[in-house]
């Protein structure tokens, strides 16, 4: 069994017992806006992250479907996440406020949002095993991270590769074995990344970013007896 059930799994509950997620005091707002909206403002065509005073400010955005619509991420500080609810309908007024002070073409990407949707940022610590007996986890349910190297969903799919060529050729009684070798080869690079984004300041000042983007799932090298 195969528990790639999110951030909240029940998989990694009855594994492992009841936790919850740590909010980070930051919360992230999400728009898509159609290009034309956004008239003459620069760059839209290519990635741009822009830094705030602090690193709890700080707006992302890129194109969505061909560059026909623009994405936008923002986060701002807060101190605690009470709502109901991990994603809720965002006030896009209070994120043009808290955004005031930046540069006027980053707010003109806040005023071609029409709406946001706002989401609390939630985080687990590393974890030292993933699997018991023949239940193992992936992705988000192993691993949760804040969004800040845009690697959530990479990781859950390299996890997905490793794991099949882990799998691949196992019997009902090899499977405990075949996770342990996904589980080394995994958690090591899954843990950095899971703690380089917590820092929230990748590729700030232009660090070698070979060691995530140059991964290769299908060939790092798996444990001898697999
Ligand atoms: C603001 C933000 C921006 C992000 N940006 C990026 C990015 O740019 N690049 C990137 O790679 N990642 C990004 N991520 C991370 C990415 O979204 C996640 O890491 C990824 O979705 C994890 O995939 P998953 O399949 O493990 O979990 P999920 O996508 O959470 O999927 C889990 C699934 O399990 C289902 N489920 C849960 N419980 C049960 C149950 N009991 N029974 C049946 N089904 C159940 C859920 O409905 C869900 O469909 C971002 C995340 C956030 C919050």
């Amino acid at each position: 069994m195969i528990g790639a059930d999110g951030i909240h799994s029940a998989v990694r509950h009855s594994l492992f017992g009841e936790d919850h997620p740590r909010f980070t005091g930051l919360v992230s707002y999400r728009a898509v806006f159609p290009r034309e909206r956004g008239g003459n403002i620069p760059n839209l065509d290519s990635f741009t992250k822009w830094w705030g005073p602090t690193p709890e400010r700080q707006i992302v955005t890129f194109p969505l479907n061909l560059g026909s619509e623009i994405f936008v991420f923002a986060t701002t500080p807060q101190d605690d996440w009470a709502e109901e609810g991990w994603t809720l309908p965002g006030d896009i007024g209070e994120l043009r406020e808290a955004y005031a002070d930046f540069h006027p073409e980053a707010r003109a990407l806040l005023d071609a949002c029409e709406s946001v949707t706002r989401s609390a940022l939630h985080v687990r610590e590393p974890m030292q095993r993933w699997s018991k007996g023949r239940i193992t986890l992936l992705g988000d349910a192993a691993h949760p991270m804040v969004p800040f190297m845009a690697q959530g969903a990479c990781m859950a799919i390299e996890d997905a590769v490793v794991l099949a060529r882990a799998l691949s050729g196992t019997v009902p009684d090899t499977v405990s074995e075949a996770f342990k070798h996904y589980e080394a080869a995994r958690i090591p690079r899954t843990a950095r990344v899971q703690e380089g984004s917590l820092a929230n300041n990748w590729l700030k000042k232009g660090s070698n970013a070979d060691w995530v983007y140059g991964y290769d799932a299908w060939e790092t090298a798996l444990s001898e007896s697999t």
